[in-house]
């Protein structure tokens, strides 16, 4: 997975790819007279690298078409397309509701307070009155009706004001629940409902951290589905999507808590097991991926036979202070190593650092 394009979910821009592909973005910007605005090099790092994507086609139907790309066009591609775009227009729109509904209770805690001003001057000019000797029985009962009047008044102010300050508090408890949600959704692939490669980051470096410091083992596995764009160009990319779905259901099945599936890439799958030696690992994801393979997979809208996809893995076991990137690397050269032999295989990646590393 080292340097590999993975369509909108996730841009690897490290390792010698990435330098010719910035390249290419550039001169497809210039060719189309395209500025190259951080956003719009963006879009086409996508588009390059992941052509067939939702993003990507969405691009090349706009450049087919010969319609400009337009600042809107382009953010509104980014919002579409982009999660991280996505969830910053999310939050700007959260923190805009959220500005409007404190402006709300502070508009009515403005009015509770001149209406309550206004009550005390009530009070205290009926007050200046009643101390007058000479007061007679007929003022005494006006002012007792005028100050009955003001009471209901302040009364029925507080009632709305409760009232407001409720709907408030409800559209802003709404709106927590939809940023809880917002974040759930920025951790997860869309396409698979597996954790996205940033959840994965994250329980990396938790499970690291915790393996440097307990010393207990740690693994990790990564995954591919062998000869996919194989598989995409025959069948196309839909039937791809439905047999990525596939292998994630079943890695998800591998990797529930407190393991982690996540979808790592286009067709690749990454799993850690806490707290887990490579050995017992690699003896079950071996028989995982013999079940795949012996699968015959049946396109949905046509039930036509699609044959069997096989996979190949790697498998490595966490190394004290070797950080992240060092058990990635390893475990994606254990992938590597299975590729090479001929994929559809588990291969483990040695227990000590390599000379090399
Ligand atoms: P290998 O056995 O060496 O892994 O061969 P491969 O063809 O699987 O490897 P490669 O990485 O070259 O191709 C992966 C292809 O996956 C490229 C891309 O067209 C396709 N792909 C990436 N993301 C998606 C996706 O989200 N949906 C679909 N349908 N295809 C995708
Ligand atoms: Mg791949
Ligand atoms: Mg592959």
């Amino acid at each position: 997975m080292s340097g590999e394009m993975s369509g909108e979910i996730e841009l690897s821009m490290r390792g010698p790819e990435a330098y010719r592909l910035a390249r290419a973005a550039i001169d497809g910007m210039e060719d189309h007279k395209i500025w190259p605005t951080p956003l719009n090099f963006e879009l086409w790092l996508h588009y390059l690298g992941n052509p067939e994507g939702p993003l990507g086609q969405a691009i090349g139907q706009l450049l087919k078409d010969g319609d400009p790309i337009t600042e809107a066009v382009a953010e509104g591609l980014a919002a579409e397309f982009l999660p991280k775009a996505r969830l910053n227009e999310e939050i700007r729109d959260a923190g805009d509701k959220l500005n409007q509904q404190l402006q709300n209770i502070s508009a009515a805690i403005k009015t509770a307070q001149k209406s309550t001003d206004a009550y005390g001057r009530a009070l205290a000019g009926a007050s200046e009155e009643l101390a007058d000797d000479t007061l007679q029985a007929t003022t005494v009962t006006r002012l007792v009706n005028s100050l009955a009047t003001a009471t209901k008044k302040v009364q029925r102010e507080n009632a709305s004001l409760e009232k407001r300050l409720n709907a408030s508090t409800n559209e802003v408890s709404r709106l927590r629940e939809h940023l809880e949600q917002v974040r759930r959704e920025a951790m997860t692939d869309a396409l698979t409902t597996l954790a996205n490669r940033k959840a994965l980051d994250e329980g990396l470096m938790r499970a690291c951290a915790e393996a440097d410091a307990t010393g207990k083992p740690m693994s990790m596995a990564v995954v591919d589905i062998d000869h996919f764009k194989r598989f995409n160009d025959t069948w196309g990319h839909q039937t791809g999507d439905q047999v990525i779905r596939y292998v994630a259901s079943v890695m998800g099945r591998v990797g529930e808590h407190p393991r982690l599936a996540a979808r790592y890439g286009g067709e690749e799958f990454a799993v850690l097991f806490p707290r887990e030696e490579m050995a017992e690992v690699a003896r079950e994801l071996d028989a995982i991926r013999r079940e795949i393979g012996s699968r015959t997979l049946k396109r949905r809208s046509t039930n036509e036979d699609l044959g069997a996809v096989t996979v190949s893995v790697g498998v490595a076991q966490y190394l004290k202070g070797e950080g992240p990137a060092g058990l990635i690397e390893r475990a994606d050269a254990a992938l590597y190593a299975s590729k090479r032999a001929g994929r559809d295989r588990v291969s483990c990646a040695d227990l000590q650092r390599s000379e090399a590393a």
